[in-house]
């Protein structure tokens, strides 16, 4: 990344579900901050054309297939990072998926488990098996990637709000636990992001991909900066956090969300 100044140079860093969308963008910036970058994601042919972009801009990645629900996986992703850069001083949590759209009394028992499995879950087991290696590595840094819909509640998300606020709190308990032991962790509460967005609709029928993109710039439109963000302000904010320049901040949870969450809204910007 031309320009890009140098603050994770000998530093090794996982994304979770690094292969797209806002986590891809996270694992390019950390590696065009000099980050060697571990790419763990269901998507693996996704992840593979995200080591192959980093790779080309001069940087170094690994994608390692790995649900982060499932501890097993989790363990053998921590150890194949280890095995392939020999060390671990970053861990970005930013796996998620949002879970059918409906009300508690509408949403499956199956979808409630699989969206806190996935969004909570798998932030603490992603945590629990790289915590070790942190404390190892002396500078050790968590990210967790939360939502404003862990801060604030909407419409047709039960389990979604449930699990990022459980990431919040999460976040907010193992910088209480590792502080101590040379680990700082915070999190970042994402607004409305523009991610991918134009491969997520090509996936979809036009109709329900043109809903879907007015829909999310008119309630972005209302918010106070008045647009989606982009997966680069997302990305810069958690290069930030794992740089030294955050060096004395822990258990925070940073929203980047154009004020959003600072606007009680009645109506208008
Ligand atoms: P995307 O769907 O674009 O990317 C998420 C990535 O995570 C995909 O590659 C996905 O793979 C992968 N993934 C999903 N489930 C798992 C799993 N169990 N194990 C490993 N990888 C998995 O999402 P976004 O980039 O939009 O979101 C990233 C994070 O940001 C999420 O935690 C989300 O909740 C949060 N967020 C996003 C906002 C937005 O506006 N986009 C706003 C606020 C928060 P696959 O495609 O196979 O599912």
């Amino acid at each position: 990344m031309d320009g890009a100044p140098q603050r994770l140079t000998d530093r090794v860093a996982i994304v979770t579900g690094g292969a797209t969308g806002i986590g891809g963008a996270i694992a390019e910036r950390l590696a065009g901050e000099g980050a060697r970058v571990v790419i763990a994601d269901r998507a693996v042919d996704r992840g593979a054309a995200t080591v192959r972009r980093i790779e080309a801009a001069g940087g170094r990645a690994h994608a390692v297939s790995c649900d982060v629900a499932d501890g097993g996986q989790v363990r053998a992703m921590v150890e194949e990072t280890l095995a392939t850069f020999g060390r671990l001083d970053a861990l970005v949590s930013n796996a998620g998926i949002p879970g059918v759209a409906a009300p508690a009394d509408a949403c499956t028992e199956e979808d409630f488990d699989r969206v806190i499995a996935v969004n909570l879950r798998g932030v603490f087991l992603s945590a629990k098996y790289a915590l070790p290696h942190l404390e190892a590595s002396g500078r050790g840094v968590i990210v967790n990637i939360a939502s404003t819909f862990g801060m604030v509640g909407t419409h047709d998300a039960p389990a979604y709000c449930a699990a990022k606020g459980g990431v919040i709190g999460l976040t907010k308990q193992l910088a209480v636990d590792y502080g101590p032991r040379g680990i700082r962790v915070n999190a970042v509460s994402p607004g409305y992001i523009d991610n991918d967005m134009d491969q997520r609709r090509a996936r979809m029928t036009s109709d329900a991909a043109a809903a879907n993109l007015a829909s999310r710039e008119s309630a972005a439109a209302l918010q106070p900066l008045g647009r989606q963000g982009t997966t680069a302000e997302i990305a810069a904010a958690v290069a930030y956090l794992v740089s030294d320049d955050a060096s004395f901040v822990t258990g925070v949870v940073l929203p980047v969300d154009g004020g959003c969450t600072s606007h009680f809204n009645r109506g208008r910007r």
